[in-house]
């Protein structure tokens, strides 16, 4: 479903993105671990157009996508649900949840699904006229997924879901991301909590410093010495 081959990404002269392979195929839950600034966000970034490769290519479903416009990768079945409080802080709940519809055409199947986004978060419910910056950090980022579950992609770019956010809350993402993974949906994770990641996903991949470290199914990188000792403080 998602093919990255040999992408190199950089910041100006800056590069932090050394020549990394890695796939997710369909209806896979992969794992993205790593430490601070190892690159995982330029990854998903640059997967859904908001950065340009320097070498590499990127596949989706077949069809290269790097160097396409963000908007033209969304439309075909790829949404990202950004790391931390990036919503429209100036359009109410239901607003943002009504963007995420805009590449549908079935406005009947994109109301229904927000009022699944509802069912599924109470407290977006009761907050669905309050302007969406207002919103505290843990409700923002169920907002944000809210949003890119209404755009109904195939896959889906989830860029820590669980920061910030109560273990309660955190379980009950893991488990919506089990859910939407049954109903067909592709899912690259990227994530601090690699207790977490790992023990949703099929296989992972270790980032280090812009390059890929150790790949394998989640189970094997779990029972890992190195991943035990850098990524799961065991
Ligand atoms: P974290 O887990 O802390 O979010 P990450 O693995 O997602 O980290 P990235 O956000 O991809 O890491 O950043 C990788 C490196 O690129 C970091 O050193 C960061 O400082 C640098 N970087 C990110 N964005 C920019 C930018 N716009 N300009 C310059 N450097 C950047």
């Amino acid at each position: 479903m998602l093919q990255i081959a040999d992408l190199a990404v950089a910041y100006g002269p800056i590069q932090v993105l050394n020549g990394v392979s890695m796939s997710v195929a369909e209806g896979e839950i992969v794992a993205l671990i790593g430490a601070n600034g190892a690159g995982k966000t330029t990854i998903l970034n640059t997967v859904s157009g908001l950065l340009r490769p320097a070498r590499g290519e990127i596949r989706f479903a077949g069809q290269r996508i790097d160097g396409q416009p963000p908007e033209r990768i969304v439309a075909a079945g790829l949404a990202q649900v950004p790391e931390g409080r990036k919503v429209f802080r100036n359009l109410t709940v239901h607003e943002c949840l009504r963007m995420g519809g805009l590449v549908r055409r079935d406005k009947a199947g994109v109301a229904a699904d927000i009022e699944r986004m509802y069912g599924l978060f109470p407290r977006l419910r009761e907050r669905h006229r309050q302007l969406a910056g207002t919103l505290s950090g843990g409700e923002q980022q169920m907002l944000a997924f809210g949003r890119a579950l209404v755009a109904r992609p195939k896959v889906l770019l989830l860029d820590e879901p669980s920061m910030g956010l109560a273990p309660r809350i955190v379980a009950e993402i893991a488990r919506l991301i089990l859910d939407i993974r049954r109903e067909g949906m592709t899912v690259l994770l990227v994530e601090q909590n690699a207790a977490m990641a790992l023990g949703l996903a099929d296989r992972g991949y270790v980032l280090e410093a812009g390059r890929i470290l150790l790949e394998a199914d989640a189970r094997s990188l779990l029972a890992d010495e190195r991943v035990r000792r850098s990524y799961l403080g065991l």
